[in-house]
């Protein structure tokens, strides 16, 4: 027997299956959708089997060294899912469907050490990643003296948690009577069949050489089970009541599960008009047919709020993938969902991957949001995997939002998507929408960061006993580092980008590559004491307010208060019980929230995200004002928000304020069409980046020059020109933008590009559709 196998290695000249043996051994066993272990070159890699087939025309091939897997990692349809990938985002296939796979089931490689010379027996048998950087530069040079021999092999990370079942064998074999632990678990053994080594272990106060040495002499027997983790076993099941749903939110569910075939529905609802009842009621109505549910949220929404709704409503049949589990609980998760013991999955981008075999619904909740896009190859968007895997298990797609992206508005106009609209909030009104001008609070010489209504108001819920969500708009809450002599500012040593400045660890990072220095006592360049930070961070902001209020409790919220695991959610839980009076954080505050309690949300800086050179400038900020002015008023008391600008009169705020998309829209769409963006055309970007400044730009032109070869009145070619990020991790970058009305026009311009580019030095990346223009 054969096998096609894609090998991992993201190579033009390696992208496609190549045949392997399947040894006897196998033979019944291999199937397309495992994952291998195969010899490539003098390496050893991961192995994707995709086809089995008798025979080969090759003389000689060789044989797969391991099996990985005991049913397939891939279903069918997703090694369908994955030439899919690669056809449409231009990867690899190996790109691909490594994309696909959880975290847990990736591989590493690593050497084994063979000893040759019996005086390095010492490193016989170890891997060589487990030494200290000096002793593999060591064994390196023994490996070039034929002193040892390095084997690559591949590793598994997969760490599922296993105990340890233990039973009794024979309870006549004679112990010592020092051997008092032994004897008290041999006791404990029999008076029951068996334990597991997690109860005794503590309720005994055991040690696994005690269990080692009872095993040896035959006493009992060890069994090494696995078991699954429930990282949401804390969650509480409170008693579900399903919820009556509106008129509108029935007319919405009734038509998503009505539509035997596949059509995509936008379901447009404002901030609390209960989208999420509409979610959980079609998909229980999916469910109720024998079918499966995947709901997609914003990695950034992946509040416990969301979780314990669906955990409330749904229970054990519901798998939950984020990037806060570990490993091992990203295992368990994806191992549940495989062998068919959950019908609902909720996660981020990648949850759109999981290996369901009878999907229902695949519904998209706040559709708008960026990480949908993913930014590294395969650079897809996740509303477009939507759609192929609905039309292949024949379902509805549902995004829902209540600030769509242009885009899929647009389509929804043409008839494209039907159209779900809920107009009203659950019993209440949107909240009345202040605008403040800042420009006034400046001449009225209020040079802090809060206006006075803003104070006043926060002061009032304080006193009422209410809350307040105060949203710094990121853009302008970050601190470099400058030099008042002689106006150095530092930057990253690899990336030409400030870097940043972080109070509580008194550090600098760059946010691009990583790089991290401790905060320079002199100027680097002149030797000046006068080095300080500028800019005005989130800890600054919050020292500020907490000297106008000082009676607040404040709760921040941004990236150094919650990096470590679970910080996220304590904090939220603090702020839920009433622990702080204040929410103050970054855009991740934004969405997703909701606390009856708060009834003020502040937005700090809302035009800071306007000055952006981006087309999508007006429209992101738009989202931002209309989502976070959604957090107030949610409970029974009536919200408000206050939001402060240098532009009061400037389009996306003046709409904002009247909670109309309509109106924002059909000017944006003007916009956009005079400035030949997207909705209106389809773009591709071209990266060129190489170690020499010269070598990038060489390249860009000769892209660009090939490009312009196919331009018309439809296709227009803009560049080479240098990326906003002209440097990063040490390579130099260059862009090229292509414009067409059509999406497959500006595809096969850039496959044609690439397929002439192969095996060389200079990197070149292309993304349909981009997001982020760096
Ligand atoms: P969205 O997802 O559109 O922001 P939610 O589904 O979170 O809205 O609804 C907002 C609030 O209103 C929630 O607390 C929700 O429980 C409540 N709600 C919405 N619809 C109903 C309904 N039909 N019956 C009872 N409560 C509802
Ligand atoms: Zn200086
Ligand atoms: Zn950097």
């Amino acid at each position: 027997m054969i096998a096609e196998v894609i090998v991992d290695v993201a190579a033009a000249t390696v992208d496609r299956p190549f045949d392997y043996e399947v040894p006897d051994l196998w033979r019944d066993l291999v199937v397309p959708g495992m994952r291998v272990e195969v010899p490539f070159g003098p390496r050893a890699l991961l192995g994707i089997v995709v086809a089995v087939k008798d025979e080969t025309d090759l003389a000689r091939i060789k044989p797969i060294v391991r099996v990985l897997d005991e049913t397939p990692t891939y279903t069918e349809e997703l090694l369908q899912l994955s030439s899919y990938l690669s056809e449409t985002t231009l990867c690899y296939q190996a790109t691909a469907l490594l994309a696909m796979l959880p975290a847990a089931l990736k591989v590493s490689y690593d050497k084994l050490i063979l000893a040759e010379n019996p005086r390095l027996i010492h490193w016989n048998q170890k891997k060589i990643s487990q030494f200290p950087s000096e002793v593999q530069q060591q064994i390196l040079v023994a490996a070039q003296n034929g002193d040892i021999r390095l084997q690559p092999i591949v590793k598994e990370k997969k760490t599922s948690k296993t105990d340890k079942r233990i039973r009794l064998l024979d309870s006549t074999i004679e112990l010592s009577k020092q051997a008092t632990k032994q004897i008290l678990l041999r006791e404990y053994l029999m008076a029951r069949p068996e334990v597991l080594w997690s109860e005794v272990m503590h309720e005994l106060d055991l040690t696994v050489s005690i269990l080692n040495s009872l095993e040896k002499k035959g006493v009992i027997t060890v069994e090494t089970i696995d078991v699954n983790r429930n990282p949401y076993e804390h969650l509480v099941q409170d008693i579900f009541v399903p919820s009556t749903l509106t008129t509108h939110q029935q007319d919405a569910v009734d038509a998503i599960t009505a539509s035997e075939e596949t059509s995509t529905f936008l379901l447009h609802g404002v901030t609390g008009s209960g989208k999420t009842e509409v979610y959980l009621e079609s998909i229980h109505t999916m469910l109720q047919r024998g079918r499966q549910a995947i709901l997609l949220v914003p990695e950034i929404s992946l509040t416990p709020m969301m979780v314990k709704r669906f955990k409330r409503r749904f229970g054990d049949r519901v798998a939950v993938l984020h990037s806060g589990l570990s490993l091992g609980e990203k295992y368990d998760e994806w191992r549940k969902i495989s062998h068919g013991e959950v019908d609902v999955v909720v996660g981020a981008r990648s949850a759109i991957f999981a290996p369901l075999t009878n999907i229902g619904v695949i519904i998209l909740d706040e559709e708008h949001e960026t990480t949908y896009k993913q930014e590294e190859n395969p650079r897809y968007h996740t509303r477009d995997v939507a759609t192929w895997r609905a039309a292949y298990h024949k379902c509805p797609v549902v995004l829902g939002s209540a600030t769509p992206i242009l885009e899929t508005y647009a389509r929804s106009q043409k008839g494209v998507y039907r159209y779900l609209p809920l107009k009203e909030r659950f019993g209440g009104e949107l909240p009345p929408v202040e605008i403040i001008d800042m420009r006034k609070e400046l001449e009225r010489s209020n040079r802090t960061p809060f206006s006075l209504p803003l104070v006043e108001g926060i002061k009032q819920r304080i006193e009422r006993g209410e809350q307040t969500v105060l949203l710094l708009n990121r853009r302008g809450y970050t601190t470099f580092v400058l030099c008042r002599d002689c106006g150095e500012t530092l930057q990253c040593p690899h990336c030409a980008v400030n870097l940043t400045y972080h109070q509580h660890q008194d550090c600098l990072k760059c946010h691009y590559c990583g790089f991290e220095a401790a905060m320079p006592k002199t100027c680097p360049s002149c030797e000046s004491k006068k080095i300080r930070q500028f800019g005005t961070g989130t800890q600054k902001i919050e020292e500020e307010l907490a000297h106008l209020i000082p009676e607040a409790k404040i709760i921040r919220m941004d990236q150094d208060t919650t990096s470590r695991k679970g910080a996220h959610e304590k904090l939220l839980n603090a702020f839920e019980r009433g622990e702080g009076n204040i929410l103050l954080g970054t855009q991740m505050i934004a969405k997703g929230l909701d606390f009856p309690n708060v009834t003020l949300v502040g937005v700090i800086a809302a035009d800071a995200t306007l000055g952006i050179p981006d087309f999508r400038a007006s429209e992101r900020t738009f989202q931002l004002i209309t989502q976070v002015s959604g957090r107030a008023g949610r409970g029974a008391l009536a919200g408000q928000s206050i939001i402060q600008t240098y532009n009061p009169d400037h389009y996306v705020i003046q709409t904002a304020k009247r909670h109309d998309y309509e109106a924002f829209y059909q000017r944006e769409m003007q916009l956009r069409k005079l400035g030949g963006h997207p909705p209106f055309w389809f773009l591709g970007l071209v990266t060129i980046s190489a170690a020499h400044p010269l070598e990038a730009q060489a390249e860009a032109e000769a892209i660009a020059g090939e490009l312009r070869h196919l331009e018309s009145d439809d296709l227009i070619v803009n560049g080479p020109l240098e990326a906003p990020l002209a440097r990063l991790k040490n390579m130099y970058r260059y862009q090229v933008i292509l414009k067409h009305k059509g999406q497959e026009e500006v595809r096969e311009a850039l496959r044609a590009m690439l397929a002439l580019r192969i095996k060389q030095k200079v990197q070149v990346t292309v993304d349909l559709n981009p997001f982020v223009f760096m």
